[in-house]
């Protein structure tokens, strides 16, 4: 018998989380693969978390969109490809290039979202292109252009192993960046590194906190500046950025109370803090999904920025993204208030600047409609064409109930997809078959801002193209062959790199332009590296060095005043706080196939607290209705004092497809941050009562 060379394993990256693990990805010749960490790769060093570890049972054809279809009938691409071209130049003719939006997502290659962009801002003319990262970090962004001058995620992963203290705010870091959590374990068994978590619920991640805080909601900016006050009072102020006067003058006007937190636990974290040389506060959705997200973000740069706990090893401020390539998105100018290579759509020299690069006909001049904007706009008229690539706004996007019925009435709608059924297909007058993960090659930038490949372990289903061919040729029959015409992902990753590089000129830390030149062998074997690559900062941490890019090179502090939640309305008594459970992903597309990931929770539930359980006669395991002023949701009760009393707590993954009624955004209030315009996902007034059925 005659054995057969083993299949060499493929390196690729996690399409999950933004920790961006490595991947050992090896192809079984049938369709499927097996995958392990890759040892060699510097964000996870061989570790996986269990949804990275699951990914080989969710790859196949199961529920896979295969052909392109037009109102439901299969197409062929050339008919799909050139309706989608002619309804968005015939809007575009007829109403202005406004009157066209992109929704686009966190989980595009580098390579798709540079293209989109591309058409969109630089020769449609409009910077209607917006992305459901920014459910997840604008108020980070915006919170460190404040700071800044520029988004610039200062730390790298391996501070959190160098830190004396590492404070967890808003995130349940077991769970929603599980790898990072376990090198944040190993390094507290190591090296006795103190770990805070503050959450007002008892999540996974205070198993290993020496002190949870589980403050009121909403009230971190309190927390935040009554840390700045104590710095002041122990005289660790050490630097002296702009602003800091009157940060001070109101931090130390600030009262404690709001925090409901008891006076021995606020103190032991004021000490810890203070007295930590290197400590890092990592913080996440707890912090970003808020009405005043950055507010609360430049509460906590503050702190660093007063005792220059920043930019060295084992100090700094923050920001895990949720998604696998929402830095990717940063980095192309993925929000519809940037443009690409994180130059700014409202100065002037930098529109110049890629309007030549690009040779674009149509600059856009002013930003874009924000995601929730967006959809408003959708459903009064004023967008008449909507294109939605790789996410499902009708499910993940706050009031979904009203966003999926301006999607439905919106005159025309394309989705680009990997799945046939999704809460959002179903309302497509196109829908565009798109590769997944396994199946296309290109870039992701995790959170430390290492840029990393995901490379193709598998053949492309069906008629299944990438997304960044699809925009493409859809740019090429809008008449812009020339400007779209590579034959490689490789290739639009040169032009990026190539960009960065003006980028750069212009004073930009984002400048891999030494990539700009690369060649399909390059490419292909191209490892993970971190930018900056320029000479004086390559491949380490912002702002040890004092210089910062705002105009008077210092950094920036915010006088921050705390707004709290409002006391909640008679008929919604309850504040919803929502967020991820350990083994799904967002509306469970992927995460869905595979059921050993569905046995951890297998359906959607309500964490209630006991007492409030008890008001309502409610047991574990009742039906509850959950109702807010925007819709409702039928949920498995959990009776658990890891909630306080007033907080429940619902996990966002359950959709039409996979439940009934059970869609938490639903539920959630279209009020976004005045900055980022990031929604307040974490506080939703509701109304809880036991299900009955009719
Ligand atoms: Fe994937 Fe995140 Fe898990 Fe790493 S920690 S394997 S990137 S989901």
């Amino acid at each position: 018998m005659t054995m057969q060379n083993p299949r060499p394993a493929i390196r690729t990256t996690c399409p999950y989380c933004g920790v961006g693990c490595g991947i050992l990805a090896t192809p079984d010749g049938a369709g499927g693969l097996a995958v392990a960490g890759d040892p060699d790769h510097p964000a996870n060093l061989g570790r996986l978390c269990v949804k990275g570890s699951a990914l080989g049972e969710t790859v196949g054809l199961k529920g896979r969109l295969l052909a392109p279809q037009i109102d439901g009938r299969d197409a062929g691409w050339d008919e799909a490809l050139d309706l989608v071209a002619r309804r968005f130049s015939d809007c575009i003719a007829s109403h202005g290039p406004d009157s066209v939006a992109f929704y686009v997502s966190g989980q595009l290659l580098t390579e798709d979202y540079y293209v989109a962009n591309k058409l969109m801002k630089g020769f449609i003319g409009s910077a209607n292109i917006d992305t459901n990262s920014r459910l997840c970090m604008a108020s980070s962004v915006a919170g460190h252009r404040r700071a800044f001058g520029s988004d610039t995620v200062p730390g790298l992963y391996e501070d959190l192993e160098q830190a004396d203290c590492v404070v967890l705010v808003g995130s349940n870091l077991a769970w929603c960046h599980p790898v990072l959590y376990q090198r944040l374990a190993a390094a507290r068994e190591s090296r006795g590194t103190k770990v805070v978590v503050v959450d007002p619920r008892r999540t996974a991640t205070c198993d290993i906190a020496d002190l949870h805080l589980p403050l009121a909601p909403g009230s971190d900016a309190v927390l935040f500046n009554l840390l700045l006050a104590e710095i002041d009072r122990h005289g660790l102020v050490t630097e002296r950025p702009d602003g800091l006067a009157e940060a001070l003058a109101t931090a130390r006007a600030t009262l404690p109370q709001a925090t409901g937190l008891p006076h021995s636990a606020l103190q032991q974290f004021l000490d810890l803090w203070c007295g930590s040389g290197r400590v890092v506060t990592v913080y996440s959705q707890g912090i970003n999904q808020s009405d005043s997200g950055t507010d609360k973000v430049n509460a906590i740069l503050n702190c660093h920025l007063a005792t220059g706990r920043i930019g060295r090893p084992g100090t700094g401020p923050f920001s895990v993204t949720g998604q696998p390539n929402a830095m990717g998105g940063r980095e192309v100018g993925g929000l519809s208030n940037m443009l690409a290579c994180h130059l700014e759509i409202e100065n002037p020299v930098h529109r110049d600047a890629v309007r030549d690069f690009w040779q674009a006909p149509r600059m856009a001049a002013k930003p874009g409609l924000k995601a929730v904007d967006m959809f408003r706009a959708v459903e009064d008229g004023r967008i008449k064409a909507l294109w939605i690539i790789c996410t499902n706004p009708a499910v993940s996007m706050p009031e979904a109930d009203r966003v999926a019925r301006a999607i439905a009435g919106c005159d025309f709608v394309v989705v680009s997809d990997m799945m046939a059924r999704t809460d959002t297909t179903r309302l497509a007058h196109v829908l565009l078959p798109a590769t997944g993960w396994g199946e296309k090659d290109g870039t992701v930038t995790n959170s430390e801002r290492r840029i990393s490949r995901q490379r193709r372990s598998l053949a492309a289903p069906g008629q299944a193209r990438d997304d960044w061919r699809i925009i493409a040729d859809v740019a090429a029959r809008m008449g812009w062959a020339d400007a779209f015409d590579w034959d490689s992902p490789g290739q639009v990753f040169a032009e990026h790199a190539a960009l960065s590089g003006v980028a750069g000129a212009l004073g930009g830390d984002f400048d891999i332009s030494d990539h700009a030149g690369i060649t399909g062998p390059q490419y292909d074997s191209l490892q993970p590296f971190l930018w900056p690559q320029s000479p004086r900062r390559k491949g380490g941490r912002f702002f040890g060095d004092g210089r910062f890019h705002t105009a008077s090179g210092r950094a920036r502090m915010v006088s921050v005043t705390p707004r709290l939640p409002q006391p909640a309305p008679g008929a919604w008594p309850f504040l919803l706080n929502t967020g991820r459970v350990r083994d799904h992903w967002h509306t469970m597309t992927r995460t869905g196939l595979s059921p050993r990931l569905s046995r951890h929770l297998a359906e959607p539930f309500l964490e209630l607290h006991p007492a409030d359980a008890a008001r309502l006669g409610l047991r574990h395991a009742d039906l509850a209705q959950v109702a807010s002023p925007h819709g409702s949701a039928i949920l498995r009760v959990l009776v658990t004092d890891r909630v306080a009393p007033g907080h429940p707590f619902a996990p966002i993954h359950w959709t039409n497809e996979t439940a009934s009624r059970a869609r938490i955004d639903a539920l959630v209030p279209g009020v976004v941050d005045p900055v980022s315009g990031q929604p307040a996902s974490k506080s939703a007034n509701v109304a809880i009562r036991p299900f009955k059925a009719e």
